[in-house]
């Protein structure tokens, strides 16, 4: 502070968009970097029936292993990545890794679905109609177990436009989540706007319906809201028993949670064992 006086505004201006572009180039080269040599890479969360307990999907979650920083988590570099005009490159990436660990898991034997989070400023352009199109012909993965988990509904700024979009991506097969359902604005008129067949309910929700009455009213509704307008509701951010069996008692049909299993490794998942499995396997021995 105190060291402006001296510049006219327009040059101050001018030099902070020169330093933004000279950041943004070598942010940039760096993402680039990290996309092709294995520092961008996918883990798994496991998504369970509630009912049995059974995994039936994944979702993929992106992580930055920068060798000097170490492990930079997405809330904080997605945004970089945005800034830099690299959230259709990530996008692509992490799309592709997930429908080619898709048909590894089910060549180990596990037809998992698969979830990829795509952000909601990407479904104002067609290109991602054409990325989801080319990376399912290129991988071979079955669109119908793709997920596109779109976050960030909030921030959609034209729903025709949105809603073209992703009736296109449906037609090619996935399904369409609304994640963190409930959080941010226009959460309803997203909704009601836009053609979901899954909606996510935040874990600001989940985590709070052992103790909060009203947390435990707001997820039964949404629960019912899910039957009526004949979609998937899935609970994220289930962090104990207790909320997995009051969930089993509303009627929730899927979950995903670190009582469940934190995200893990490819490899990981391929030994995953629900915890309904590991209970009754420890009781017979
Ligand atoms: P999200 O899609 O809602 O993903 C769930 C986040 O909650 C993950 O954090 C996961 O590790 C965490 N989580 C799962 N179960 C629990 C639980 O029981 N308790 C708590 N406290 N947390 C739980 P993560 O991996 O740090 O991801 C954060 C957000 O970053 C994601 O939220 C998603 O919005 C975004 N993200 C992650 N990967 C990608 C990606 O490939 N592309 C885009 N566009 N966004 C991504
Ligand atoms: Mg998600
Ligand atoms: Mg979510
Ligand atoms: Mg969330």
């Amino acid at each position: 502070e105190g060291t402006t006086e001296t510049y006219e505004p327009i040059e101050i201006a001018e030099l902070a968009s020169d330093e933004d572009l000279i950041w943004n180039i070598s942010l940039q080269a760096r993402i680039d970097a990290a996309l092709s040599n294995g520092e961008i890479y996918l883990i798994y969360q496991p998504k369970i029936l509630v009912a049995t307990g059974e995994m039936v999907g994944v979702e993929a979650l992106v992580r930055w292993r920068d060798p000097i920083k170490g492990l930079i988590p997405p809330d904080h570099f997605i945004r970089q990545c945005e800034n830099a005009g690299r959230m259709s490159q990530l996008t692509r990436h992490v799309l592709r890794d997930a429908c080619q660990a898709g048909i590894a898991f089910e060549e180990e034997g596990l037809p998992l679905s698969v979830a990829v989070n795509v952000s909601a400023t990407l479904v104002h352009e067609r290109d991602i109609v054409n990325m989801v199109r080319e990376v399912l012909q290129d991988t071979g993965f079955d669109p119908h177990r793709l997920t596109l988990e779109i976050t960030e509904t909030y921030r959609i700024s034209n729903y025709e436009r949105a809603a073209e979009i992703l009736n296109d991506l449906a037609a090619l097969g996935p399904k369409i989540s609304m994640d963190d359902f409930g959080v941010g604005a226009a959460s309803l008129e997203a909704l009601q706007r836009l053609p979901f067949t899954e909606l996510k309910i935040d874990r600001a929700f989940t985590s709070a319906i052992k103790d909060n009455p009203k947390s435990a009213a707001i997820v039964r509704n949404v629960l019912n809201l899910g039957k009526d307008l004949r979609v998937i509701v899935v609970a994220e951010g289930v962090e104990d028993e207790a909320t997995l069996t009051i969930l089993r008692d509303s009627g929730c049909l899927v979950a995903q949670g670190f009582a469940i299993s934190r995200p893990i490794p490819f490899k990981e998942i391929l030994v995953f064992q629900s915890v309904d499995k590991k209970q009754s396997l420890t009781n017979m021995v």
